[in-house]
């Protein structure tokens, strides 16, 4: 079932979409078996999607990237990686989360330092915020920045960070005297060790880690931006996460819808394929209306970062409902499944695990509806 039917792209789109699908046929789907036996996907499909411009597009040309500032390049990755159940391979958290934060707040220096390399696939990026006593309550953050003139001490330890393990250069939110502060540590820096790559739920080729900072000297050439402003630019950026994660969200419904709808064709059960039970036929035309509903949603929503007009209300209703729709999708999916539903071997069985997280992290949908319920004056 087609979903396709979008007004928002262009002919350059298209011609882009088939380049990333052709990609993603030959450099992800055959490996994607091998990356969640390991855990972790390999450092070469990075540097291959850096070869091909997939990594932060959106850099300016003089630091090595392609200066499409067009967002549709990026949900078009986004939707492309969702459609072959991918969920280990990081790009967007590369290219749409972290690494708009070097071209923001990054001095001159900086950029030339670090973004020929992150568009190259030699930088990989992690994000460090979380810790293990606060998640949604980023103020309450523990680690620590002590100034020692030309350079601060980092001490402090953080959890759940994804590419924990790959990254090569991690901005870590972190308490200097003057606020919360984002400094950016690179993979050798002496202190900096790495934790286990932590066992979870779903997203299993997603390496998610522990990260601990003893005395760790930060120079001040490498705190991104002003200190004390940390938490006003992690504040900055969060909306454009949220839409991301959104945007991942419906698409990755789509995928589980046209799983689900593909199964409940050919499966039958007394006589009839089970998509043919009024039950299923309901559940299913459900289905297909909330996608759509979502993705005319997220579309106008991308049209509007694309315009500088996204609002962080807008951006928290796109990521709670479609998160939320996601699970429920995946929920039906495995129920119209049957016991195949709960076997690792079929795609829905997957999804169903990978979806689970979507509600809680890029910030939770309960803090999503705190954000919306405050623009409201409530
Ligand atoms: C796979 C994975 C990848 C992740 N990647 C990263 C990463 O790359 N970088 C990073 O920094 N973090 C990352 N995280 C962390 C993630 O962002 C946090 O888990 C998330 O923000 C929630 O924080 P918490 O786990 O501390 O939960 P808590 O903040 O302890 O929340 C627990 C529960 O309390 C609720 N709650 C909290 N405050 C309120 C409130 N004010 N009103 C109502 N309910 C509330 C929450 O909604 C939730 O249901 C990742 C997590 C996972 C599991």
């Amino acid at each position: 079932m087609s979903f396709d039917n979008r007004s928002i792209f262009e002919e350059e789109h298209k011609v882009f979409r088939d380049n990333f699908r052709r990609f993603c046929e030959e450099e992800v789907k055959p490996y994607q078996e091998k990356w969640i036996e390991q855990g972790i996907v390999d450092r070469e499909i990075w540097e291959k999607a850096g070869e091909n411009g997939f990594l932060a597009p959106k850099v300016d040309e003089e630091y090595g990237g392609l200066g499409l500032a067009d967002f549709r390049y990026n949900q078009i990755m986004i939707e492309e990686l969702a459609y072959v159940g991918e969920s280990g391979f990081a790009l967007s958290l590369h290219n749409d989360v972290i690494a708009p934060y070097i071209s923001a707040y990054a001095t001159d220096e900086q950029k030339q330092r670090w973004l020929p390399g992150i568009c190259s696939g030699e930088i990989i990026l992690a994000i460090a915020m979380t810790e293990p006593d606060t998640g949604s309550d980023l103020q309450a953050i523990k680690s620590r920045l002590e100034d020692k003139g030309d350079h601060y001490i980092l001490n402090g330890s953080k959890t759940y960070i994804s590419n924990g393990i790959i990254s090569d250069l991690v901005i870590v939110a972190a308490k200097a005297p003057e606020g919360v502060t984002l400094v950016c540590v690179p993979r050798g820096a002496e202190g900096f060790n790495r934790g286990r790559n932590l066992k979870k739920m779903g997203m299993k080729s997603q390496d998610t880690a522990e990260l601990f900072f003893e005395n760790v000297v930060v120079p001040k050439t490498d705190v991104l931006g002003v200190p004390g402003q940390g938490f006003i630019y992690l504040m900055q950026k969060l909306a454009e996460e949220r839409l991301v994660c959104a945007v991942g969200a419906i698409a990755s419904s789509v995928y589980a819808f046209n799983e689900t709808l593909k199964y409940v064709k050919e499966r039958t059960a007394f006589g009839k394929p089970i998509g043919k039970f009024q039950n299923t036929r309901f559940r299913m035309a459900e289905m297909k209306t909330e996608i759509t509903i979502g993705q005319v949603f997220i579309d106008n929503l991308v049209t509007k970062l694309n315009d500088g007009k996204l609002t962080p209300d807008e951006a928290s209703m796109a990521k709670w409902w479609c998160t939320d729709l996601l699970n429920r999708v995946v929920d039906s999916g495995v129920q119209f499944h049957g016991g195949a539903g709960y076997m690792m071997e079929y795609p829905i069985a997957r999804a169903y695990v990978d979806a689970r997280i979507t509600p809680i992290f890029a910030g939770t949908n309960e803090i999503m509806k705190e954000i919306i319920g405050r623009s409201l004056g409530l």
